[in-house]
């Protein structure tokens, strides 16, 4: 039984948690504790040198959110994990080892409006910069790579059209070209989507999301393949040569598959700081114990209401990629077989003003900048998220100003159309054709 893989529901339950060792307590305990008592001077010494892994400091490592990092790569199919405090700081984390100023990273045009934001302004405060391609497009992806690129970027299921990306092909071009593929696993989950079945290097998390399920924590986690050769080109001198804060050491060659994880921890967590608390570690190991339930029932409900949508006069589209009728209906058998996720966009025939009405007029939708919790969410993106894209990046997007984007949540669906139906009602007619 101790060398057979264990299936993804039991994972999501017992990976990377045994009985706590101290008390034999079943449930993680929060180890709510900033610092941790060498057993001598010579184990801190080890400790310090990273000779020796344990724990030292709370910025660096805490137990309940290493036991959060172990399962969320277990549940990936990675070799390591490092959790930070947010979606977007895992996304910082992971470019960080890679970058040099002057470098570049070509990225999806279909993102996550907070993640343009960060892949254009902060980029260029750190001498980065990220090169927009249609991720669709193999010619314009290999097209963008120059000897500058240190990465390509881009969504599994896209945020918020619900787009889902081709990664085969995706992360081909980018392995030809010696750089990794860093997927954004966040609208699918791992239970839905296994980015490394599909040839990525990196997997980056908002565990604000889906992972926690319940609109608790902001949390955010890198996972490493352990796949990718920093070593074979000098593109990756952060892993690939001797780092001067820890005596020359080499990560690639001392940690092996482990690179990646290790100076996420002893750099990134140590100089950066972006660290997860181990109170949010605790309410995310809650909620990846139903993943599989959860992401099961948002599929269920997404279907039945991007079908009823579809076929209601007062809808113009629905762009669910589980539907038929979808672009991307194919592909997504092939990239997330158990479903599309549960986000997508609804085009509404009474437009931008329609828009703002139905909002206003839903009643168990919240209305919110968030997506993947219990609860159905509706927003309408190019008001609020893509608020500081221009209308081209806005285009490019998927954002379009008569749609609004709905997280579908695990309530009765019954009720969640019910809700959408008159919602509907209250937006309108059809906009008048401009004179
Ligand atoms: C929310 C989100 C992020 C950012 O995560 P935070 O936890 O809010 O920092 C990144 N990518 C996607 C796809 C998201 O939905």
């Amino acid at each position: 039984m101790a060398d057979k893989p264990l299936h993804f529901d039991t994972l999501q339950v017992h990976a990377g948690t045994p009985p706590d060792p101290a008390t034999g307590a079943r449930q993680v305990p929060i180890y709510q504790s900033t610092a941790f008592v060498f057993k001598d001077a010579d184990h801190a010494a080890r400790l310090f040198n990273l000779q020796e892994v344990g724990y030292i400091y709370s910025r660096l490592t805490n137990p309940t959110v290493m036991a959060l990092a172990n399962r969320i790569a277990a549940l990936e199919g990675g070799a390591g994990a490092v959790c930070c405090s947010s979606g977007h700081a895992a996304q910082i984390m992971a470019f960080y080892p890679l970058m040099q100023p002057g470098c570049n990273v070509v990225a999806s045009t279909r993102l996550y409006g907070g993640t343009v934001t960060q892949l254009t302004q902060v980029f260029r405060k750190f001498g980065w910069e990220a090169k927009f391609v249609d991720i669709d497009d193999e010619a314009a992806i290999r097209a963008a790579i120059d000897d500058k690129t240190r990465a390509v970027y881009c969504e599994s299921i896209t945020n918020p059209g619900g787009h889902i990306t081709d990664l085969p092909m995706v992360a081909r071009v980018a392995k030809a070209a010696g750089v990794p593929l860093i997927v954004d696993n966040t609208s699918a989950s791992p239970y839905l989507c296994r980015p490394f079945e599909h040839g990525a290097s990196i997997v980056v998390h908002s565990t604000t999301k889906y992972l926690t399920g319940n609109g608790t924590v902001t949390g955010g986690c890198i996972v490493d393949s352990g796949n990718f050769d920093w070593s074979a080109s000098d593109k990756f001198p952060s892993l690939s040569q001797p780092e001067p804060a820890y005596h020359g050491l080499k990560f690639h060659e001392t940690f092996g598959p482990m690179a990646l994880t290790f100076h996420g921890i002893a750099i990134g967590l140590r100089d950066l700081g972006m660290t997860m608390n181990p109170q949010a570690a605790h309410y995310t190991l809650l909620g990846i114990e139903t993943l599989s339930l959860r992401m099961d029932r948002h599929v269920k409900n997404a279907m039945a209401v991007a079908r009823w949508l579809e076929q209601d006069p007062r809808v113009a589209g629905v762009t669910y990629a589980g539907l038929e009728s979808s672009p991307y209906f194919a592909r997504a058998a092939r990239i997330c077989p158990k479903g599309a996720g549960a986000i997508f966009t609804v085009q509404l025939k009474a437009g931008y003003e329609g828009c703002v009405r139905f909002v206003n007029a839903l009643k168990l939708f919240s209305h919110v900048a968030n997506l993947g919790d219990a609860r159905s969410l509706v927003i309408h993106s190019a008001s609020t998220t893509h608020r500081q894209l221009s209308p081209e990046q806005q285009k490019a997007a998927g954002v379009m100003p008569d749609a609004v984007r709905l997280s579908i949540g695990i309530e009765d669906s019954r009720d969640l159309i019910a809700d959408l139906d008159q919602a509907l009602a209250t937006a309108g007619a059809e906009q008048p054709v401009p004179a």
